[in-house]
């Protein structure tokens, strides 16, 4: 069986390869989006998704097209004044939480992600940022909680994350680790037995917050890679309410279904960041509502997300409803 890190490697690096994969015309991808912001697929993530079909909602969230180039009042690079950091590497927005940019880069460029416009590429987590990250937690003994996000923390390998989750266990006042990842959904692979030691392996309180946007994306493998993870700690999923995605409810309602046969709970169900290139997929917030109850008639209260979204300067996310 090929390595995680083979499979990245070995990824999709091109909208015409990932578009004759699937039997479609190389007219449906625009270059100029794609030399914006580079196409990267996982080949699990492609698999998932219907040859023939240029709709295809998996597809669409990683296809480069002509209305990303399109100027939209309202949409902007930093839609969450994000560009100043409390130190190298460590966004402080909500008091008791305070979030890591381990790594800049992805295993998959979603068009509608904030990242697209954002220097976090250029972002190195050197053994330096560590220290200085470390420092900055240490000092303030309201944060209790460390979020390791990015781009996607599990890009770094294990031995990273068990050596930085080992550090975090040593500062008194932090109870929860918090692992921000949709890479397990796009490579399920990454879910190794060595990635569940490093969360497991402290004191701390381990926490999986993955992200998914569709039923689809639950498969059989990721199913299958969870299992030793729902046992021992909480996995949650956090979705971004995209159109021609899952503006639905027949949509977000399977997801649901398909999160809780696999255990992971419904948490989030974000509105889109307004970011340069990205309003194609905006769902208007009155329209959200109306999706949103319809959801809420058909499921129990447990499976429904939080419709939310994200202010800048707000001390939380915003509920919606
Ligand atoms: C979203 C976010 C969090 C986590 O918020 P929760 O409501 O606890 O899930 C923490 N820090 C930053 C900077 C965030 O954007
Ligand atoms: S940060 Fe998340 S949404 Fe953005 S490109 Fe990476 S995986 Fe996709």
């Amino acid at each position: 069986m090929s390595t995680w890190q083979s499979q990245l490697s070995d990824g999709f690096r091109s909208a015409s390869e990932l578009l004759a994969f699937l039997q479609l015309p190389a007219a449906g991808m625009s270059a100029a989006a794609q030399a914006d912001f580079a196409t990267r697929v996982p080949r699990h993530f492609a698999a998932l998704m219907t040859p023939g079909d240029l709709d295809d909602p998996l597809l669409r969230q990683v296809l480069p097209i002509g209305d990303e180039t399109l100027q939209v009042p309202g949409f902007s690079d930093d839609p969450l004044a994000e560009q100043q950091n409390a130190a190298p590497g460590v966004l402080h927005k909500y008091g008791s939480r305070a979030l890591l940019i381990l790594r800049g880069g992805c295993a998959v460029n979603c068009r509608y992600c904030f990242r697209r416009a954002f220097p976090y590429a250029e972002l190195s987590w050197s053994a330096r940022t560590q220290r200085d990250a470390l420092g900055y937690l240490r000092a303030d003994a309201g944060i209790n909680e460390v979020i390791l996000s990015g781009g996607d923390p599990l890009m770094a390998s294990d031995e990273a994350i068990a050596d930085l989750v080992g550090e975090l266990a040593g500062i008194d006042h932090i109870t929860r680790v918090r692992v921000h990842s949709r890479l397990p959904v796009v490579m399920p692979d990454r879910l190794t037995p060595q990635l569940h030691q490093a969360l497991t392996g402290t004191r701390l309180k381990p926490v999986l917050m993955l992200h998914a946007n569709h039923p689809r994306e639950i498969s059989r493998a990721l199913h299958e890679r969870l299992q030793p993870f729902v046992r021992d700690l909480p996995v949650f999923n956090q979705a971004v309410l995209l159109r021609g995605v899952n503006d639905d409810a027949t949509t977000l309602a399977a997801l649901s279904e398909a999160l809780f046969n696999s255990r992971i709970q419904p948490y989030y169900l974000f509105l889109l960041d307004r970011v340069r290139g990205a309003a194609h997929f905006e769902v208007p917030e009155a329209e959200a509502k109306v999706v949103y109850r319809d959801l809420q008639s058909r499921l129990p209260g447990f499976l429904v997300p939080r419709l939310a979204r994200e202010i800048p300067d707000k001390p939380n996310k915003t509920l919606v409803l």
